[in-house]
């Protein structure tokens, strides 16, 4: 199952209702603030699925998002995109970046992890396929 989930996100209170949501489902969250650590992390921990937000300081979502493609262990790691629902064009970057899907901002707690899990299936449904 796909219980380890890595959220990158650098705005404190989205981080606080992600991880909020997603322990009440059972997953073991961790967090990072910025793409340099998100990076850091996901190499240390392996996670099962990563949680992107595409607004961040200094390196953005879609660098990060290449970024964490070019890493061998985590080429087919579920990725999802936290997108700013203003931001229209952030979506079809986040996909050509390599995410598998992505959630807008702001966070809906009714539809939040539901999203996640379908988004997860997807891209696993996607790989067994190819
Ligand atoms: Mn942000």
């Amino acid at each position: 199952m796909s219980r380890r989930i890595l959220l990158i996100e650098d705005n404190e209170q989205n981080r606080y209702l992600a991880t909020f949501l997603l322990e009440s489902h059972g997953y073991q969250v961790e967090s990072a603030f910025d793409g340099a650590s998100g990076l850091a992390v996901a190499q240390a921990k392996q996670p099962d699925v990563i949680l992107l937000d595409i607004q961040l300081p200094q390196m953005d979502g879609h660098e990060v998002a290449r970024r964490l493609r070019a890493i061998p262990n985590l080429r087919a790691t579920p990725i999802i995109a936290v997108t700013s629902y203003a931001m229209v064009g952030d979506r079809e970057r986040s996909i050509a970046a390599g995410c598998d899907g992505y959630i807008e901002k702001p966070i809906d707690p009714a539809t939040f992890v539901g999203t996640i899990e379908e988004i997860i299936a997807a891209a696993r449904a996607s790989r067994t396929a190819s």
